[in-house]
């Protein structure tokens, strides 16, 4: 498909944040007549507006008009923007409503590779460690997406978008639900667990929309699963690509993608980019956790499918960082190691984060409850728990949970972050660590999970631990 003409297009950009203020730069560049659209008030959006001085546009703030919608040539969707009336509206009057992925696919040059990579948790992370692996491979390389501060409408304009070139974008579900074309020759799922059912109604809506990843793919595409996700398999179901997995079960073998060695030190790629097995220590990561190894696994398809070199995937997975507030090592206080998982802000990434950890540890969690059951993150803990330090509102629902598992660690109560992070290295014996994975949001105590995280930092610098800083 040529990237279509803009010039004097009426293109409407619904929701005024970072994706929309580069949308309405990008088609104002190319001549389209913008109109900026967002429920919030103009006084509310004064600095994301100022964003967009000097740039021709009409603004419709602190509400939307039906019939800007059905005029328009062409309606674009920030991520986030839920289903607005006036959008069916527009569908009902045969204009176009996609997302801005969408428009951004339109524009990439057919010669550039595109990985797009999705899931439920570890989106991030995997299109973070993707994006690390193809730096190293020396091609030119955009990394974004809903990652970071990079849409993939960035990407048209970027070094990447040329022949050779690799785009790895990380993509929502909200997203794929208003795309009609969008195709990565490379498409990941993750995983699939409950999440957004206030968005997409049911599980089957909500799969159906994260298996879009693969709709429109080709013959000669690559799309990576999970195998060990149910939910994920289902979706793999008559897609037109070629299907590679990842399984990090225990004992699990492949028949073309990635697994975990007996002794769980390698990840063994099967008959992904050469004929046979090639293995890959995993202490070449410095991320830890099985979810992590799933991501790697993806990640490591996903480059050695796009045909990167063996020397270039194990240079990108050394010289990775892990994102921050996401298992993050931040500090070392006579071996005792502290992380940072402020990014675990509901139960599944929590037992995500601490099965199979490789140490003793003591967790600080808590915060504003998300109203579903801690009994996973408490089933995760046994055996690797040594104790329970508890922060915010949530503190008594998580004691009674803990309670009800019948948990045989000290569960304590803490004042504020610093006096859990006290707390809870007095637990601690030399080579445990100190996990902040709330299982909670954030918003009793700190703005955001990245302010609870540099909190945590501040309280793991005033117990005197030696700073840790990966980044
Ligand atoms: P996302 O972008 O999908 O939110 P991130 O990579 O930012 O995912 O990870 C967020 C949290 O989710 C991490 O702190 C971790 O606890 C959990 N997580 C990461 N990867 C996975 C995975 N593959 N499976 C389950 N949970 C994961």
């Amino acid at each position: 498909m040529s990237a279509p003409d803009l010039e004097g297009k009426k293109v409407v950009v619904v929701g005024l944040a970072l994706t929309g203020i580069a949308v309405a730069k990008f088609c104002a560049r190319r001549g389209a007549r913008v109109v900026v659209t967002d429920g919030k008030s103009a006084a509310v959006l004064a600095d994301q507006m100022a964003k967009l001085d000097g740039v021709p546009v009409t603004w419709e703030l602190g509400g939307h008009d039906t019939s800007t919608f059905t005029s328009a040539d062409l309606v674009v969707m920030s991520p986030g923007v839920p289903t607005l009336p006036e959008m069916t509206a527009a569908r009902a009057a045969g204009v176009e409503v996609i997302a801005e992925i969408e428009l951004a696919y339109r524009f990439l040059s057919p010669e550039a590779t595109l990985l797009a990579i999705t899931g439920t948790n570890g989106k991030s992370t995997t299109t973070a460690l993707t994006g690390a692996l193809c730096e190293h491979g020396g091609r030119p390389t955009f990394c974004g997406g809903n990652l970071g501060n990079m849409p993939l409408i960035d990407a048209v304009d970027h070094p990447a978008n040329a022949p050779g070139g690799l785009i790895v974008a990380e993509v929502a579900a909200f997203m794929l639900e208003n795309c009609t074309t969008f195709r990565g020759a490379t498409g990941a799922l993750t995983n699939i667990t409950e999440d957004h059912l206030d968005r997409f109604g049911t599980m089957e809506r909500y799969a159906e929309m994260k298996g879009r990843i693969w709709d429109f793919q080709r013959p000669t595409d690559l799309a990576i699963a999970n195998a060990a996700d149910a939910w994920v398999m289902r979706e793999t179901a008559g897609i037109p690509s070629q299907l590679r997995v990842f399984d990090s079960r225990p004992g699990a073998g492949v028949d073309r993608g990635a697994c975990l060695s007996a002794d769980r030190a390698s990840i063994v790629l099967r008959d992904v980019a050469a004929a046979g097995d090639e293995v890959y220590p995993t202490s070449d990561l410095v991320i830890v956790g099985n979810h992590n190894l799933e991501n790697a696994m993806c990640a490591y398809i996903a480059a050695r499918g796009i045909g990167l070199s063996v020397d270039a995937v194990r240079a990108g997975a050394r010289a990775y960082r892990p994102l921050p507030h996401r298992m993050e090592l931040v500090g070392d206080l006579a071996n005792i190691y502290f992380y940072d998982d402020s990014k675990g802000t509901n139960v599944a990434s929590v037992a995500a984060s601490v099965r199979g950890f490789p140490r003793p540890l003591v967790l600080i969690a808590g915060g504003v409850d998300k109203g579903g059951s801690y009994a996973p993150m408490f089933e995760a803990l046994d055996g690797a728990c040594k104790g329970l330090v508890l922060i915010g509102a949530a503190a008594p629902l998580l004691r009674d949970a803990a309670a009800q598992h019948g948990v045989a660690y000290p569960v304590i109560d803490a004042t504020d972050l610093h006096d859990a992070v006290r707390r809870a290295t007095g637990l601690c014996t030399s080579g445990d660590a100190v996990v902040l994975s709330p299982a909670c949001a954030s918003y009793d105590m700190f703005q955001n999970f990245m302010h609870r995280g540099r909190v945590f930092r501040e309280a793991v610098d005033a117990v005197g631990a030696r700073r840790l800083d990966a980044r």
